[in-house]
């Protein structure tokens, strides 16, 4: 068998047009242009890409884009200082605050001062809550990325087995919250899960979410299983995922190529996150298809 490829770079690029849409509509029919702030601190060189990234995008879809940056020796009280000016501001519906902090900042304690509302990252606790009760939440990007493109490919989720390894607040936890919330019998495993290859054989879902490069082999996976994999590795070979493309594809239904897979989802979930917190916020309908 040879896997079907989940192209999320052509996802995501429908996830875009699809909020660019929205945002139009907001703008002729309502005169509301949604807004993202994102907040940078400090000068580490993988988040100055991604905020980079995320500005570009968030301009591309028609929306308004407010890009902050403070010093790596900011103080925590002129972060938070700004972060209660951006949620009393109404030009801006989503605040995304660029992590890691620097080392003296406290980054449970900054998440927890931006409004719920406006958390387009899906990190705030009530968010957490929220989605852990099944209630109306902020979804973080990357598991609703996930989610969309295995809502795409099988229709219905309910009664699979879903197998998610790692248990990360970021990615696992909140993937597991959704295929739960889709009827999916749902395993977290994780680095003290005994015979891991047992368990991930039994999934009808795997979602590889560990940071470990191809550390899930082909013979792990049943064969027709739909494999998501969400690591990012670099390796001397480039940049590899957590799931051996070259022997799980052999095995798998369909599966989620690295690079060209789960990562450009996550942006485009972003914006999908601040169209929606936009619509809830004027008590408009929102978009269909761009949330859980
Ligand atoms: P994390 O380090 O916070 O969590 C990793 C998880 O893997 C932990 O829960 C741990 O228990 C588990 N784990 C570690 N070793 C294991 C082992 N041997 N067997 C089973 N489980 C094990 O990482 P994270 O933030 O959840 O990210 C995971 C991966 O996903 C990383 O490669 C990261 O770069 C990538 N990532 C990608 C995106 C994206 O947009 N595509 C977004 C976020 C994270």
């Amino acid at each position: 068998m040879t896997a079907t490829v989940i192209d999320g770079k052509a996802f995501a690029s429908r996830v875009r047009d699809k909020v660019a849409t929205h945002v139009a509509r907001l703008k002729d029919e309502h005169g509301i242009t949604p807004g993202l702030a994102v907040v940078l601190v400090g000068e580490d060189p993988a988040s100055q890409v991604y905020v980079k990234s995320k500005g570009k995008m968030t301009k591309q879809v028609g929306m308004l884009s407010l890009e902050y940056r403070l010093n790596a020796d900011a103080a925590q009280d002129d972060l938070l200082a700004l972060i209660a000016d951006l949620n009393a501001n109404p030009e801006v519906h989503g605040i995304l605050v660029q992590l890691p902090l620097p080392g003296h900042m406290d980054e449970s304690y900054v998440l927890a001062a931006i409004d719920p509302a406006k958390d387009v990252d899906g990190f705030h606790i009530s968010n957490v809550g929220l989605l852990g009760t099944g209630q109306k939440a902020m979804v973080p990007c990357t598991p609703l990325g996930c989610l969309m493109m295995l809502r795409d490919h099988h229709g219905s989720l309910s009664g699979l087995d879903a197998v998610v390894i790692g248990r990360s607040n970021i990615v696992g936890k909140p993937m597991a919250q959704l295929l739960l919330g889709d009827s999916c019998t749902v395993t977290i495993a994780h680095s003290r899960t005994k015979n891991l290859a047992d368990v991930v054989r039994r999934a009808d879902i795997v979602v590889a979410a560990v940071g470990r490069p191809k550390m899930v082999s082909g013979d792990w996976i049943k064969p027709g299983a739909t494999v998501i994999d969400v690591g990012i590795n670099r390796t001397d070979d480039g940049l590899v995922g957590d799931v051996d493309y070259a022997s799980a594809s052999q095995v798998a239904g369909a599966i989620t190529p690295v690079p060209g897979g789960v990562g450009p989802m996550t942006i485009a979930c972003l914006l999908a996150n601040t169209v929606t917190a936009c619509c809830r916020a004027n008590d408009l309908a929102e978009p269909e298809g761009l949330t859980a």
